[in-house]
């Protein structure tokens, strides 16, 4: 069985010959008719992946008042943007909004910008910001890139978003660095193969990077909206806080297809599967600095959220709740600051990428400030 998909990415090898891993990737999740994200809602249990602010309405609330801080730091500009890259189905955006609610002026002053492309979750999106809607008598924006978003300081969250961005691959051969393309093997089947001539671009991108042994994977994600989102926070001001799972750098292939929470084989059911990779945070502050901003961490998700003040707002919902409902809460917990397999706490890491005239941004520490 091929997916639609799948055969309109073989007669474009056939016309064209392999494809880089970002190309594929990008139609995977992108294609106007077939993609992953254009086809479907995929979170929660009956779809691929859950994420955290899924699990519980902590995650979001905490991000708010997060986000009440970084405003008040950049001088409680009225209006500002409040941005987010990605929203899934807008739970982090709803319940960061209703935390907030203890700062009114926040929610005065705020004007909701998300940046989504799948319109299944712009629907999704809409549902949970209504009450908001509602309330303020503020209308949500969409658009479709971070260049859209109209000018003015901005505070701008990325939950599990850079992940989604199409990564290429690099393999260490011994005599170079060789880059890794889709392409159609002996059996017909669509499969992985180097690049004969070795990539000119590559030496600079592993410059940062230890010696590599051979077979090593360089991989380096898509840097035009981490540019664009950098570029426009240095130019109209603000900060933007970027979580998701990830590394500071290093070699490693991390690209991983997840379907009905397993993973998968990246080649197989092309448009079917999530497809991710482990964010380079070194890179991303990299990126940032390099537009004239400061980058503070990556900090581990479960040492961010214990600063925000995870355990005191848990202990205020179980303190209202019933048994099951408690045992639910203390679970959370663990799951998204947990440093156990499975958990959240480690694996994932949380960077900051902020306007120099900012100052150290809540939640961080001027010895974290990145400068690698
Ligand atoms: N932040 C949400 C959803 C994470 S899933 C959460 O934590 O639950 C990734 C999200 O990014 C989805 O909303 C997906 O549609 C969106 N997305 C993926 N690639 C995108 C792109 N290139 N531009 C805009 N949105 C994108």
């Amino acid at each position: 069985m091929t997916t639609p998909l799948e055969e309109e990415i073989r007669l474009l090898i056939a016309a064209e010959g392999p494809m880089p891993v970002s190309r594929y990737m990008a139609l995977c999740l992108g294609h106007p008719r077939h993609g992953y994200y254009v086809t479907r809602d995929p979170l929660g249990a009956r779809g691929d992946f859950t994420t955290a602010p899924e699990i519980s309405q902590m995650f979001g609330e905490l991000i708010g008042l997060w986000a009440v801080a970084a405003w008040q730091q950049m001088g409680m500009p009225d209006p500002f943007r409040l941005v987010e890259l990605g929203p899934g189905r807008g739970t982090l955006m709803a319940d960061a909004l209703r935390a907030a609610r203890l700062v009114p002026a926040f929610g005065a002053a705020a004007r909701i910008h998300l940046v989504e492309t799948s319109p299944v979750l712009r629907k999704a999106q809409a549902r949970a910001l209504a009450a908001h809607e509602e309330r303020t008598g503020e209308r949500v924006s969409w658009h479709a890139r971070i260049e859209d978003v109209p000018a003015g300081p901005a505070i701008v969250l990325a939950n599990e978003f850079l992940d989604a961005l199409p990564v290429d691959q690099y393999v260490w051969t011994g005599a170079g660095w060789h880059e890794r393309k889709v392409g159609i093997g002996a059996q017909g089947q669509l499969t992985f193969g180097l690049d004969t001539a070795p990539s000119r671009m590559a030496p600079a991108l592993a410059a940062h990077l230890p010696p590599p042994a051979p077979g090593a994977v360089l991989e380096v994600m898509e840097s035009g909206p981490a540019r664009a989102l950098a570029g426009r926070i240095a130019a109209e001001g603000g900060i933007a806080l970027a979580i998701d799972y990830g590394h500071a750098g290093g070699h490693g292939d991390t690209l991983q297809a997840l379907k009905a929470h397993r993973f998968a084989d990246p080649l197989a059911d092309p448009g079917e599967a999530d497809l991710t990779a482990h964010v380079d945070f070194a890179r991303l502050a990299l990126l940032g600095r390099e537009a004239g901003l400061k980058a503070f961490g990556p900090l581990e998700q479960g040492d961010f959220l214990a600063r925000l003040g995870l355990a005191a707002r848990a202990d205020r919902l179980m303190r209202d709740a019933a048994p099951n409902a408690a045992a639910a809460v203390a679970a959370a917990v663990r799951r998204l600051a947990g440093t156990g397999d499975g958990e959240m706490g480690r694996l994932f890491k949380v960077l900051a990428l902020a306007h120099p005239h900012l100052g150290t941004p809540p939640a961080f520490d001027p010895s974290e400030e990145f400068t690698r």
